[in-house]
C-alpha cells in the first residue's frame, strides 16, 4: 500500500487484478471500487482490468494521480505496508475445474 501524494488515499499497487485462470479459460479477477476512503473488493468472473502499476510507477485508485517510482520506492523503504487482498485456490478434481477465491 502506498499513500497517494495527491489525495492521501492508501492505494494498493497491483500488477494484475487477475486471480486465476483455469485451463478452460475461465478467468477470475478482483474488482475494486473506492468509496470515500475505503477500498471495496469483489471477486468477479470475466476479463480483469489492467493493473495500476507499471515499471515501478503507480496510479492512485481513488483520484487517478500518477505516483512516480521514486515516491513508491521512498514509501516502501520508510514504511512498507503489505496487505493480503485475496487468495485463489485452483481445484482440478473430479467435478471439473473449479476456482475458489476468498479475501
Ligand atoms: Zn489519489
Amino acid at each position: 500500500m502506498v499513500k497517494c501524494p495527491q489525495c492521501g488515499f492508501e492505494t494498493p499497487l497491483v500488477g494484475s487484478w487477475q486471480l486465476a485462470k483455469t485451463k478452460r479459460g475461465k478467468e477470475v479477477y478482483l474488482a475494486y471500487e473506492v468509496e470515500g476512503d475505503e477500498l471495496k473488493l469483489e471477486i468477479k468472473e470475466g476479463m480483469a482490468p489492467e493493473g495500476n502499476v507499471s515499471r515501478g510507477d503507480g496510479v492512485c485508485l481513488k483520484c487517478g494521480a500518477h505516483i512516480p517510482n521514486d515516491e513508491v520506492v521512498k514509501q516502501i523503504r520508510e514504511n512498507e505496508k503489505e496487505r493480503m487482498l485475496a487468495v485463489a485456490l485452483l481445484n482440478s478434481g473430479r467435478g471439473g475445474e473449479g476456482i475458489r477465491c476468498a479475501f
